[in-house]
């Protein structure tokens, strides 16, 4: 019967037996072995060693090994071997059989081999095949890395472990964000998930300049291509990258590297630098104009980059740059400088008057606010400008100047433009002297205050505000130059616990000279003096100890401040509420105010900043944002006061709005204590 079955299958029949004595013979064979093995079956029959001669000696000791186990074990044999057939061709077989223990004491296998050479070969074959995909793999140049289509790491070349300096088991399973640098990492998150969803790639299949960061912090630009692949029905990516340092070929790929910046994509301090050399030893003529360097400054950016994040700061960054690139498209080159700080390089100017024309420009594409999250700022520059006029000039040179001008912005001006003169190069060394200088133990002997009146529309005054003046060896240093550095430095600390003590001083002052008549005094804090912990200690211990009605005490906040947590700003400003002191929303509508912030202070007055009211007049723009400003204070039952005013059209203009105090030259300079008579009457 199984004889029978066996001309069905494509395997021989057999029967085999070892005796007790370890004697072993076939019983039985097939006709289908002469044909596996190239021997006569009855040869086999006689001498069962005709064929496992035939073995490879390792395959002869298994086998046996094999059959030992299968006979004391009573269980199925499976092996799968070799035969070198008389004609030099070798068949891979592969035997399966079931033995039994006959009377005799011997044991009898009954089953069937198999001609198994064709799947043995083609084994065989996808395994060379392997090793050499992944000798190629490994001995590859390129760096491979694949992921899945999170970005979780499945596999590294050799190259690629050389490249990074991670072995392949440290990154398997992390994500390869771990090889970024910081400004991609921000961004692929969001890139893969948009591309999983939507499969619109950005970079699937096109090769670009990146650079990858090392496991020693190395930054290693590579020329990065990326495909993408299914492996089991899952999305895959492949990432060849080609280490750029080395080859001479991809030098302009590395040049364009070494020029970008990035962040924002916009050319970087050395491109620019570069350009500027081109530029002055290119020719000018008076017509075609000159070659002018602008660079721009954004005002406050370290508050924005403390209170809303770097990350925040970042896009603010990127964003800035996509406007520049749209407004100055013109320009011979646009690029970043260093942190907030851009330079734009633009030709064929002929005057001031244009640079500052196209200043303005770049300041109105900037005023659209950008979103900062819990906020919309629009943003603010300072400039500095330096014409590229002499050709002794260098590249640095003209850059430095450019620096100097911005400096002298930012420190008389801010927001506005300057342009270099050799003298400013003395002004702008100053800044490191008030640093100096603002270390003197001396220096709280050096201030003292004036003070400016502010009226209310009946023309009674309501009081003064304390502004902050600087003798320093002879020298009158004005706040506006040296406020900055001391927040920065944080002499603003000691300056500012100082001015609570002096403001105290003043009001006690005044209560014995004009007992008849209340006055508030408003002083000006600055936000780092704000953020100072121990801030409402301060206040608190000088109203007690001064013992003034601290009702009289005004503090007036700027916008900056608002950059800040919300909540921790509200508590503090609560606190001192609760002491019964009063705030106001100081150079209103130049910062970052948004509505929800205003309704969550415990403010009593807006203060228009005196840029809107300067040259106010019912046709212009400032005209209907002073309008807007009224109104505003109006439904959030806010007090306004406007500053800077200078003339009687602009107090009659304000009062017709419905201002309700003005503060100004037209009423009172700033002056010493000293020099106050009895509160004006209107
Ligand atoms: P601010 O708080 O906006 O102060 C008003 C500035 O406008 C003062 O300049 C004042 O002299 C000036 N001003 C007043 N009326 C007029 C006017 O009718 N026309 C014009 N063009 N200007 C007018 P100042 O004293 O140079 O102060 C400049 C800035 O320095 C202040 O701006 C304030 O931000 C800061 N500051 C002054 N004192 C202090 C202080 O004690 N602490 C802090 N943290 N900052 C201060
Ligand atoms: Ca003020
Ligand atoms: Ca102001």
């Amino acid at each position: 019967m199984l004889e029978n079955f066996a001309a069905l299958t494509p395997g021989a029949f057999y029967r085999y037996a070892i005796r007790p004595d370890g004697d072993h013979y076939f019983v039985e064979l097939g006709d289908r072995i002469e044909q596996f093995v190239g021997v006569d079956k009855s040869e086999l029959l006689k001498d069962a060693n005709l064929l496992f001669n035939r073995l490879p000696s390792e395959h002869q000791q298994e086998l046996f090994q094999r059959v030992v186990d299968s006979a004391q074990q009573q269980a199925e044999f499976h092996y799968v071997f070799s035969v070198e057939r008389p004609d030099g061709k070798t068949v891979w077989l592969e035997a399966r059989s079931t033995p039994e223990l006959k009377a005799n004491g011997d044991v009898l296998w009954t089953g069937f081999v198999y001609d198994v050479t064709a799947r043995e070969r083609a084994t065989e074959k996808l395994n060379s095949h392997l090793s050499n995909v992944n000798h190629v793999l490994n001995n590859m140049h390129d760096a491979i890395i694949t992921t899945d289509a999170h970005g979780k790491v499945l596999y590294l070349n050799q190259s690629a472990e050389e490249l990074l300096g991670f072995q392949l088991s440290e990154l398997k399973g992390e994500n390869i964000k771990q090889v970024m640098p910081q400004h991609h990492k921000r961004r692929h998150d969001n890139y893969m998930a948009s591309y999983r969803e939507t499969r619109q790639a950005q970079i699937i299949g096109s090769t670009r300049s990146v650079e990858v960061v090392s496991k020693s912090q190395e930054y290693i630009p590579v020329e990065l291509r990326i495909c993408e692949y299914v492996e089991n029905g899952a999305l895959r990516f492949m990432g060849t990258l080609r280490d750029l340092r080395p080859t001479i070929a991809s030098k302009e790929a590395l040049d364009s590297l070494r020029s970008t910046d990035p962040l924002t994509g916009l050319k970087n301090r050395s491109a620019l630098l570069s350009h500027i050399t081109y530029c002055l030893n290119a020719p000018t003529s008076k017509t075609s104009g000159h070659y002018c360097l602008l660079s721009l400054d954004v005002d406050d950016f370290r508050f924005i980059n403390e209170g809303f994040g770097v990350n925040r700061g970042d896009d603010v960054l990127v964003e800035i740059g996509q406007r520049l690139q749209r407004v100055a498209a013109d320009a011979i080159c646009i690029a970043r400088i260093q942190e907030d700080e851009f330079g734009i390089l633009i030709n064929g100017v002929q005057n001031r008057a244009q640079v500052e024309a196209y200043y303005e420009r770049l300041k109105d594409a900037l005023q659209e606010p950008i979103d900062l999250g819990k906020a919309a700022s629009s943003i603010r520059l300072s400039a500095g400008a330096c014409l590229l006029v002499s050709s002794d000039m260098t590249s640095m040179d003209v850059l430095h100047h450019c620096e100097v001008a911005l400096g002298t912005s930012k420190q008389r001006s801010r927001g506005g433009l300057s342009f270099y003169e050799a003298s400013l190069g003395d002004s702008y060394r100053s800044s490191a002297l008030i640093d100096q200088k603002l270390k003197s133990p001396y220096l709280l002997s050096e201030l003292f205050l004036e003070f400016q009146p502010q009226m209310q529309a009946d023309g009674i005054a309501l009081g003064y505000e304390a502004l902050l003046r600087w003798r320093s060896d002879g020298d009158l240093i004005r706040p506006d130059e040296f406020i900055p550095i001391a927040e920065r430095n944080g002499a603003i600390v000691i300056i500012g616990e100082w001015l609570i003590e002096q403001a105290c001083q003043f009001l006690l002052w005044h209560q014995r000279t004009f007992p008849a008549r209340e006055t508030r005094l408003s002083i000006n804090i600055s936000p780092v003096q704000f953020q100072q912990a121990n801030f409402v200690q301060i206040i608190a211990e000088a109203v007690k100890r001064t013992g003034i009605d601290a009702r009289f005490l005004h503090l007036e906040l700027t916008e900056r401040l608002l950059i800040e947590s919300t909540d921790h700003i509200v508590e503090k400003m609560s606190a001192l509420s609760a002491l019964g002191i009063t705030f106001s929303l100081d150079d209103f509508g130049t910062g970052y105010s948004s509505l929800g912030y205003l309704s969550r202070l415990p403010l009593a007055e807006l203060k228009i900043d005196k840029s809107f009211v300067r040259n106010l007049e019912p046709t212009s723009s400032n005209y209907r944002i002073v309008e807007a400003i009224i109104l505003l204070s109006q439904s959030l039952g806010l007090n306004v006061i406007a500053e800077g005013v200078e003339t009687e059209a602009e107090l009659a203009l304000l009062k017709r709005l419905g201002c309700v105090y003005y503060q100004g030259y037209y009423f009172g300079r700033p002056v010493a204590r000293e020099q106050l008579t009895a509160p004006q009457m209107g």
